[in-house]
């Protein structure tokens, strides 16, 4: 029995705190479906200790140099680094995701945010205006209180992503995790201390959707910024929009990747992989619409599909594992009913589908998937899936492909290969998408802006664009003569 149980649901003001009133939350292993740690929802003296904490520490932490705050950082970033074996392994936990995976894609991530983030905090700088004699000036300030809300498919990393940037400003956070991930933010919260954060600047409260909804709403709030779904990003901007705060929306997609038939195949297939089977395909951006051109589209899928099936499906912790379980029994149920619907719609099954036979009777595994003769019309050609499965449609031509790639609500990603220079910067400049990559896929270091258009959200995350949703900026007018007035 594997025991991931913190030492508290809690983590404000610098420590760990419970109140056992609030509801439970069991935090599940995916990878056997075994409760690895029993946790309790924030209840409202919980949110307000933590508002409260938060609110102080911000006036503190803002009166810092920007050189000490962002040194703090930089421990943070180091001692994440230091004790990436332990955090990638209570990744893996927490989620499922393979040990190969969270070894080099969570907490070392998270570190990247930290490190760059502190680096850049001392360059947040305002402008001078000359206006003839007299001049303005702007200062960048902080915002204030900013609570986090996180999705359950990168905690560490998410947590790192919103609270890096948060602080590097000058601000305080309340980050709440997914109730199904509970675990990776308190470590955050615990490696900020020891880094020398002061006391209530991070502070982590577990909770169904009713504690964020409740952050959300508290006047003390000065931002919001949410990792999640379309649904759940409506009602937190229509929550956020009543005490006109401040919002980032990190929400979901139905991204395209296309294919051209110059492309470079066998890397087109790796990115189509990674853009779909990757964390058990459980990622916002993935290019989940794979239009191949039809003069490559059958070499393109007999290697997919080969590739395919050489994945190494099983046990998270096991190094040589390549595709662990979903993160939840709900969502591979959830998966499964998007399996049947591309059958019942017509698409032609190639491979997956199903539960992986070593793996029926533990866990939450599903096969990665691939439907070929996929139409624009399917469910699984709209709607977000966020499991292993990938649909392939046919194109022939790039206007053609252009049109259908952006006939969706979301637009958070896209991918293009082609070995025409001019045409893959023709056809991403014609794509309605927030962050685009051509002859490659997912890649996102923090060094490059992240986010949404249309229905995926508003805001950006990472790079220095990032600043800009953390901070606001005070316009200060000179008047160098004497006043002027009419009487
Ligand atoms: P959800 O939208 O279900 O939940 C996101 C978070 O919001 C959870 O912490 C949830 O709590 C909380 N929440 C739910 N209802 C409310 C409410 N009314 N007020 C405040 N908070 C609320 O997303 P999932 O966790 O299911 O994550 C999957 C989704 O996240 C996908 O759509 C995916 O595309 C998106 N995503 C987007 C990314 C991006 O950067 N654009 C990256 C990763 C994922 P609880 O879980 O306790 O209900």
């Amino acid at each position: 029995m594997r025991d991931a149980q913190p030492r508290a649901s809690h983590f404000i003001d610098g420590a760990y705190v419970e109140d056992t009133e609030g509801a439970e939350i069991a935090c599940i292993y995916p990878a056997t479906g075994e409760t690895i740690a029993m946790l309790h929802s924030a209840t409202p003296a919980i949110i307000d200790k933590a508002l409260a904490a938060a609110k102080r520490a911000q006036k503190q932490w803002a009166a810092l140099a920007p050189v000490e705050r962002g040194r703090v950082l930089r421990r943070a970033a180091d001692i994440i680094r230091a004790r990436n074996q332990e955090l990638s392994e209570l990744e893996t936990l927490d989620t499922g995701k393979p040990i190969q995976e969270t070894l080099v894609a969570d907490a070392t991530s998270g570190a990247d945010a930290l490190e760059y983030f502190g680096g850049i905090a001392t360059t947040l700088t305002g402008e001078t205006m000359q206006l003839g004699s007299d001049f303005a000036y702007t200062l960048r300030e902080p915002l204030g209180v900013c609570v986090g809300i996180g999705a359950w498919n990168y905690p560490t990393q998410i947590a790192c992503w919103k609270a890096a940037p948060a602080l590097a400003c000058g601000n305080a956070m309340v980050f709440k995790p997914s109730e199904m991930t509970p675990l990776c933010a308190l470590k955050l919260a615990e490696i900020l201390i020891e880094a020398g954060a002061p006391a209530g600047l991070f502070n982590v409260v577990q909770g169904y959707g009713d504690v964020g909804a409740a952050l959300i709403n508290d006047g003390r709030v000065d931002k919001v910024s949410l990792t999640g779904s379309v649904p759940t990003g409506r009602k937190v901007y229509s929550a956020a929009a009543q005490g006109i705060r401040h919002v980032t929306m990190e929400l979901g997609g139905k991204s395209p990747l296309i294919i051209f038939d110059d492309a470079h195949i066998e890397n087109a297939v790796s990115a189509a992989i990674n853009g779909n089977f990757y964390s058990t395909g459980q990622i916002c951006s993935n290019g989940t619409r794979v239009f191949v051109h039809e003069g490559v589209k059958a070499q393109f899928l007999e290697r997919l599909v080969a590739r395919t099936r050489t994945a190494i499906i099983g046990d998270p912790m096991d190094p040589e594992t390549q595709v662990g379980p979903l993160v939840s029994k709900a969502q591979r149920d959830k998966v499964l009913g998007y399996v049947e619907k591309g059958k019942a719609e017509g698409a032609a099954l190639l491979i997956g589908g199903g539960i992986p036979e070593t793996q029926k009777d533990a866990g939450f595994y599903i096969e990665p998937t691939v439907f070929d003769g996929v139409t624009d019309d399917m469910a699984i050609a709209r709607e977000e899936i966020f499991g292993p499965v990938l649909s392939v449609l046919a194109f022939s031509d790039e206007a053609e492909v252009i049109a259908r790639a952006n006939a969706t609500e979301f637009g958070l990603a896209a991918g293009v290969f082609t070995r025409d220079l001019t045409r893959a910067h023709r056809v991403v400049a014609a794509l309605e998408a927030g962050t685009c990559w051509i002859n490659t896929y997912n890649l996102t270091p923090v060094e490059i802006p992240f986010g949404g258009v249309k229905g995926s959200g508003v805001g950006r995350e990472n790079a220095r664009a990032a600043l800009d949703h953390y901070s606001q900026i005070k316009t200060v007018y000179v008047a160098m003569g004497d006043v002027e007035a009419a009487y």
